[in-house]
């Protein structure tokens, strides 16, 4: 017989020792800025980290931009748009709200499934495909869906019959883009457009980038961003790139000494974690106006906020961590700094590969501070792009204390 306990405060401080202790979904997946519900779904998923494309993918799109992706089915690519949509969309609406349109009545079908597997239980969602009856479909659309998943000759078809309205969509997106101009979709995919409201989000997969879908994402989105897996060639960007050795102790004054010499325009300054970006904040923010800092324990609105006004240029100097960095994709950025060695070369590539492409300004400037124990992690970055870094000197400031003699 079980007897019941006392809910003494000595029970409640005893520790369960019979009970696992329950895992927090504390995956890279969290640092992308999805929801807690979405990350136990994902977990039970066994996605354990998110491919490519979805971490590239999902912190841009959660800002509510419009994002153009390169991406080839199995990548992933269904989560990386699904994701943001579902995190975005208001579940508790039973109103159409996202609409999603592929080349072929399979792949609808695939991304459908997809989407029941990482939605909750009770999303609605609709697919219409040619080949299979109309019927059944409009009863589906009567008994009110969410999201739509379909090819634009059926879907067109059931605009026409006015069985389907798209007064409410929020979230459009082009999957497989260039297959489905191969198809000779574009014409419906036109008509499709014309009909959704112009206050939505956009997003385009294609596994290549012609320019018929270039003409495609300019004719329907609003200055998409764009997330090109292609892209891994940072030694030819038009980006001068170099390192400077500092003491530990010394990397704040090095910071301080650098932005008074090089005067940046607007400057995105990397941390490898969010207590460094904090401290990095604190120091300067007495000190420097229109300064902002970003990372993923910050609630999405400020993430926001933050980044819109570093992107109207409010902002002058945003400190950043990796993930969340990954996602400010911003024109006019002069000068990047390392301000901690990137964990892995990967980051690096992404910290300048970001902005060498989108920096509006022709040539920009990378600096990265490393102290003497992180010699081989430069070596290894500097392999990475294959290229050697310049050492950078300071006007009559040295970043290094001089050694004590060796026999001292
Ligand atoms: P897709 O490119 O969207 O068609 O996805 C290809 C397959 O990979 C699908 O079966 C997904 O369920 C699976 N998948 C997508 N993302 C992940 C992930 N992060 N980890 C493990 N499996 C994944």
């Amino acid at each position: 017989m079980k007897t019941k306990e006392k809910n003494t405060k000595e029970n409640n401080r005893r520790p369960d020792r019979n009970r696992t202790p329950r895992k927090k979904p504390q995956t890279e997946f969290a640092s992308l800025g999805l929801n807690p519900k979405v990350l136990s779904r994902l977990e039970k998923l066994g996605y354990e980290k998110p491919s490519p494309i979805q971490r590239e993918f999902i912190p841009i799109a959660l800002t509510g931009r419009d994002v153009t992706g390169q991406a080839q089915t199995g990548t992933g690519k269904t989560a990386a748009f699904g994701l943001p949509i579902l995190e975005q969309m208001d579940l508790r609406l039973p109103s159409l709200q996202a609409l999603i349109l592929t080349p072929t009545r399979e792949l609808s079908e695939q991304v459908a499934n997809e989407l029941e597997r990482l939605g909750p239980n009770n999303l609605k969602l609709a697919v219409l495909v040619g080949g299979r009856p109309i019927r059944k479909q409009i009863q589906t659309l009567e008994q009110g869906a969410q999201i739509v998943v379909g090819t634009p000759g059926r879907v067109i078809d059931l605009l026409f019959r006015k069985e389907l309205k798209l007064e409410e969509i929020k979230f459009v997106v082009l999957d497989e883009a260039d297959r489905m101009l191969d198809i000779g979709f574009r014409p419906d995919i036109e008509k499709i457009m014309k009909r959704c409201p112009t206050e939505r989000q956009t997003l385009l997969l294609s596994a290549t980038m012609s320019d018929e879908v270039e003409r495609l994402a300019k004719r329907f989105m609003n200055e998409p961003a764009r997330v090109d897996l292609s892209e891994k060639d940072v030694a030819n960007k038009s980006i001068r790139q170099y390192y400077i050795s500092v003491d530990p102790d010394r990397k704040i004054t090095l910071l301080a000494r650098l932005l008074l010499q090089e005067r940046p325009q607007q400057v995105l300054v990397f941390t490898r974690t969010k207590r460094g970006a904090e401290k990095l904040h604190k120091a300067f923010n007495k000190k420097l106006k229109n300064i902002a800092m970003i990372h993923g324990d910050l609630p999405q609105q400020k993430r926001d906020r933050v980044i819109k006004d570093f992107r109207s240029g409010k902002t002058r100097m945003l400190i950043a961590t990796d993930v969340v960095g990954r996602g400010i994709d911003i024109s006019g950025i002069s000068h990047i700094i390392n301000y901690d060695v990137p964990e892995f070369c990967d980051d690096y590539v992404h910290r300048i590969g970001r902005a060498g492409r989108l920096s509006s300004v022709d040539t920009g400037q990378a600096f990265t501070f490393v102290t003497r124990e992180q010699g081989s992690q430069l070596t290894e970055i500097e392999k990475r792009i294959n290229m050697l870094l310049d050492e950078y000197e300071l006007k009559d400031f040295s970043s290094l204390r001089p050694r004590p003699p060796k026999n001292y």
